[in-house]
């Protein structure tokens, strides 16, 4: 039995577990993933908004955080594959079958990047789906498609462009909805195409990504375009898959909390971008944190 189990090791969880080691409390944190750090460890660009700290990425604000819990007395289990919880009675089940008791569960699990849901997707994941944008030199030469409309999908496609002959931006907005700077530059590059108010419907090719099937407003039919790298920027999801129909969540699936981070089960909390649709941020994700550590600590005083 512990005092806490912590699910998820971002920004959120590695804050709620520095916070309480500091007040106390027993606690296990079980990650997914192999590594810590969540989205820090999407993040290619210097991160300069957290007050306090810059760093040339996220990598580097991971290794502080972690560098700030290394003395720190919790658990953590990383490579944890979590078969099913019961917030009511503060039980999670692990798929290898070991059962695991707490007073108080805080979930941490943040989000997940929002897949297309179309054929091929998963199929050439490693085989021409491009997981970021950073990898761009394994694309060197090749022709790419970019999905997505906002920020991220503009921003990649830039990156792209830096060494791939063609990138087709595929979105179904009239409009992009990407920042001024991003889509003027999208506008000037020789080797952007926009393809506004389009569809990707299927994702084709033998073993490798080979072209991709596109259906735009007003065509008779759709057609296929020859590419060989496919990336997908269409925004984010929140990871509660686990913990559907058992607290209170919004139509996105995001958590709904109180001031004082608590879900609609008691001693269940959540912190960071899972519970927090409108700022999803390392900062509200860190104080969010604090203040669910301190609830909890509040409430086991023995
Ligand atoms: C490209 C990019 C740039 C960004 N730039 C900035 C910036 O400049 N400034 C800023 O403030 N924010 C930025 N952000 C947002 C910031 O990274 C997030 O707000 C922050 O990481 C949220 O932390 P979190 O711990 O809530 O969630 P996450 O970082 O999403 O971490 C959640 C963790 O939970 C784990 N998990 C999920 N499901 C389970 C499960 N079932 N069992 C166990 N573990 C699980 C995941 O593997 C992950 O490690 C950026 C994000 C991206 C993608």
């Amino acid at each position: 039995m512990h005092d806490v189990l912590i699910i998820g090791a971002g920004p959120a969880g590695l804050s709620a577990a520095r916070w309480c080691d500091e007040l106390g409390l027993d606690t296990l944190m079980l990650e997914l993933s192999e590594e810590v750090g969540g989205q820090l460890l999407w993040v290619h660009n210097p991160i300069d908004n957290y007050l306090g700290l810059h760093t040339k990425d996220g990598y580097e604000l991971r290794d502080r955080f972690v560098e700030q819990t290394k003395d720190c007395d919790f658990d953590l289990w990383t490579q944890v594959e979590i078969a099913g919880v019961d917030l009511k009675a503060k039980r999670v089940v692990l798929r290898s079958g070991e059962e695991l008791q707490a007073i108080a569960i805080i979930i941490a699990t943040g989000l997940r990047r929002r897949k297309l849901g179309i054929p091929g997707e998963d199929e050439f994941a490693g085989r021409g789906m491009i997981e970021s944008s950073a990898d761009r030199q394994a694309f060197a030469g090749k022709d790419v498609c970019v999905i997505g409309g906002a920020d991220a999908a503009a921003e990649n496609a830039l990156l792209l462009a830096e060494v791939c002959p063609t990138v087709t931006l595929v979105h179904r907005g009239k409009k992009l909805r990407a920042r001024r700077e991003f889509t003027e530059q999208l506008h000037t590059s020789h080797c952007i195409t926009v393809f506004p108010e389009s569809v990707v419907r299927r994702i084709l090719g033998d073993d490798h990504v080979e072209a991709v099937e596109i259906e735009r407003a007003g065509a008779i039919k759709p057609f296929q375009m020859a590419v060989q790298g496919v990336i997908v920027r269409i925004g984010f999801e929140p990871n509660t898959d686990l913990f559907r129909d058992q607290l209170r969540m919004d139509d996105r699936g995001y958590v709904i909390i109180s001031s004082q981070q608590e879900t609609s089960v008691e001693n269940v909390f959540a912190v960071g971008d899972v519970a927090n649709p409108l700022s999803p941020t390392i900062s509200s994700a860190i104080g969010a944190a604090a203040t669910a550590a301190k609830v909890i600590a509040s409430r086991l005083v023995r």
